[in-house]
């Protein structure tokens, strides 16, 4: 009983700065632990304290907003987190209906619910969902959402459900300039919503999206597939995931799916949400005091957790780039021990007022180490954190540039002798095979190479010296060297390291100078002609090939290697013989994700609409640019088209 109270008061408190204050004091991972700790501690002693959070839904409104009284009430969803537990709500439907139902499967959004309510086609009112019967009235704030439409057909009262959300792509572009960055998209959108000021809403670039109705007097529904037709008739934003399914394998198939690709979506899902797709067979299943029993969430992995951070060192990169690297009390975050984490860069430190010591929020996205999102809570003795004096590796003093710091002697410095070269060797760049980032390393400790172009003259007798080379290993590596030889004039670009200089922007400045000895005498201002070329892009080409040493080491490359041209679209891809442009907001893909998928299937990319575009891709509210192509007559289609374009044959 103690315990009880205890979960009791800390899951109230954290609810309470969940709901109400926006600024979460533990991670939803370990508000989900000590909850499911209660719900069998509750079941066990079969007992609930009357204030626990298992009975009620949310939390309390803000005063400073006007209630609102919901006309149909809003539940929270039960939740599952493994097999067992999703064939145990199948059981359970089976045991109640005497049958498995079909049941939809949605993503389940991770945001702030909302309630919208029209009057005769007219919206009159936004809520968000408070304890499920009383909500806050938020309408000056929701009529800031783009996705939110503002007429509907539909004739009598009706309340649309659904998330209001910040796309990452949003997030990210909204903390690149902000004075104190967002944590998380998440309490981005619920702080968006819940703050008093619209204006403040609107910049936060929030969208909608619509997936129940709940209260209305008009015209009835039969399904969920029915009540999913209508938002999307209806100029609503409603997500293209939406299945029907009706087992419980079907359904784990699905899900394994959804979570190998969640991370590429634009948008935060926590899981996904299966539905009975009858509506009468949902009123024979009815509700408990939290839920309705026809409903189920699935959880997957949180992506984010908190953790000390215990100190922070700084890595030096391939372009001598002092990063930051914090080292982290080891935590398990999505199945693995995370100890490390990426802080971007000096300035980031100090916006994100981050310290050693203190209680700091990590997100992973991929495979990737996971970065540093920003405080939960200092302690009392966190510590500032310092920017670098000296190179930790080569001890030469650091320069300063903007909100970066760089080691000021690359020439003599190992990590970025050797990460260079590795970059050199690496697939997208010179595709040497077998030169792993070890064997660099060895040839840079035991042999002196030091710089690209003596990869050129190096020869099988020098790395028989070297520990695990016998012959055949020598004389393999030697002859994917001379088979680097031959290259394109952008991956050659790529290789040589330019700071800045991606694999896209590489491609982007061959096919735009198409030789090496034209980029070489371009100025800042004829670089900048490309589009998406920056100031900051240009300036680094231009100083690349200004600056003797590295010009020297071009040449010396060039003793060596031979530029040929790019290469040819793959044979067969789908989008062969296609420019696209891709315009407004995709739902599925980010749009860089898109824009590589066409040139992997042998297609070009364009960022405007020109004579040389021959198809478009229009996302959610595409603006001028569809105008544009109308006026071009270009062919136009949507995310959906473009989904089954890649995973079939252009003939639509
Ligand atoms: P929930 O996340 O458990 O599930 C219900 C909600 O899912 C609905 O209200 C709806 O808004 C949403 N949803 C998203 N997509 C949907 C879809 N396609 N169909 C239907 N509904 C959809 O909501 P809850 O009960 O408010 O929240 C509990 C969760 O909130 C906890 O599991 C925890 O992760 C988090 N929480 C965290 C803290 C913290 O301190 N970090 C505190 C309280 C709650």
């Amino acid at each position: 009983m103690e315990r009880m109270r205890e979960l009791v008061d800390l899951l109230n408190r954290y609810a309470y700065a969940y709901y109400v204050l926006d600024e979460p004091i533990v991670s939803d991972d370990e508000y989900d632990k000590l909850y499911d700790e209660l719900v069998a501690l509750e079941k066990e002693l079969v007992f609930r304290l009357p204030d626990s959070p298992t009975l009620r839904v949310g939390g309390d409104t803000i005063k400073a907003f006007e209630p609102y009284k919901h006309r149909e009430r809003l539940y929270s969803l039960d939740k599952a987190k493994n097999i067992g537990e999703l064939e145990a709500f199948f059981d359970r439907l089976k045991k109640a209906l005497g049958f498995v139902p079909e049941l939809t499967l949605e993503h389940k959004f991770d945001g702030l619910t909302l309630s919208l309510t029209y009057e005769d086609g007219k919206l009159v009112r936004g809520a968000t969902r408070g304890d499920g019967e009383i909500g806050e009235d938020v309408t000056q704030q929701i009529k800031t959402i783009r996705t939110v439409p503002f007429k509907i057909d539909y004739p009598g009262v009706i309340e649309v459900q659904g998330e209001g959300i910040m796309r990452i792509s949003s997030f990210e572009e909204y903390n690149k300039t902000a004075e104190i960055p967002l944590k998380n998209p998440r309490n981005a959108a619920a702080g968006a919503i819940r703050n008093l000021n619209p204006k403040v809403t609107a910049q936060r670039k929030l969208d909608f999206f619509a997936y129940n109705i709940g209260y209305h007097d008009g015209k009835g529904f039969a399904t969920q597939q029915e009540i999913h037709d209508f938002l999307k008739k209806n100029g609503f934003l409603v997500d293209n995931f939406f299945h029907i399914v009706s087992d419980s394998s079907e359904a784990w198939r699905l899900l394994e799916r959804i979570d190998q690709e969640r991370t590429s979506l634009d948008f935060l899902i926590d899981g996904a949400v299966f539905k009975v797709n009858d509506l009468r067979l949902r009123e024979e299943l009815g509700f408990t005091e939290k839920f309705p029993r026809w409903a189920l969430a699935y959880k997957f992995l949180a992506l984010e957790t908190t953790t000390i951070l215990k100190d922070v060192v700084w890595q030096v990169s391939r372009t001598s780039k002092l990063n930051p690297l914090a080292i982290l009390e080891p935590v398990e975050l999505m199945g693995v021990t995370v100890k490390r984490a990426t802080l971007n860069n000096f300035s980031d430190i100090q916006k994100k007022d981050i310290r050693i010591g203190s209680r700091v929020l990590i997100h992973r996205s991929n495979d990737v180490i996971p970065e540093i999102m920003g405080v939960y809570s200092h302690a009392g003795d966190s510590k500032e954190i310092l920017p670098p004096a000296f190179c930790p590796a080569c001890g030469a003093p650091v320069r300063n540039d903007g909100v970066f710091y760089y080691c000021t002697d690359p020439e003599h410095c190992a990590p970025t002798i050797v990460s260079a070269l590795d970059h050199f060797a690496s697939k997208p760049c010179m595709d040497i095979e077998g030169l792993s980032e070890k064997t660099i390393e060895q040839l840079y400790n035991e042999l002196g190479l030091d710089s690209p172009d003596k990869l050129y003259t190096l020869t099988a007798q020098q790395l028989l010296t070297l520990e695990g080379f016998q012959k055949k290993k020598a004389e393999n590596l030697i002859a994917s060297i001379r088979a680097s030889r031959e290259t394109t004039f952008s991956r050659f670009l790529h290789a040589i390291g330019i700071p800045t200089i991606g694999k896209k922007a590489s491609m982007q400045l061959a096919e735009h100078f198409g030789t090496l000895e034209a980029l070489r005498a371009a100025s800042k201002e004829d670089i900048t002609k490309i589009f998406d070329f920056g100031e900051v892009m240009a300036d680094h080409v231009v100083r690349f090939f200004a600056d003797k040493k590295s010009s020297d080491m071009v040449d010396r490359l060039l003793q060596f290697i031979t530029l040929r041209s790019e290469d040819a679209p793959r044979a067969g891809g789908v989008f062969a013989g296609y420019t696209v442009v891709f315009t407004g907001s995709l739902n599925n893909y980010k749009r860089s994700e898109a824009q590589d998928l066409v040139l992997s299937l042998g297609g070009k990319i364009s960022d405007t609409v020109n004579r040389n575009v021959n198809l478009v891709v229009a996302g959610a509210e595409a603006g001028s640019k569809l105008d544009k192509a109308k006026k071009l007559n270009i062919r136009i289609i949507t995310e959906e088209d473009f989904i089954h374009w890649m995973n079939q044959s252009p003939d639509l």
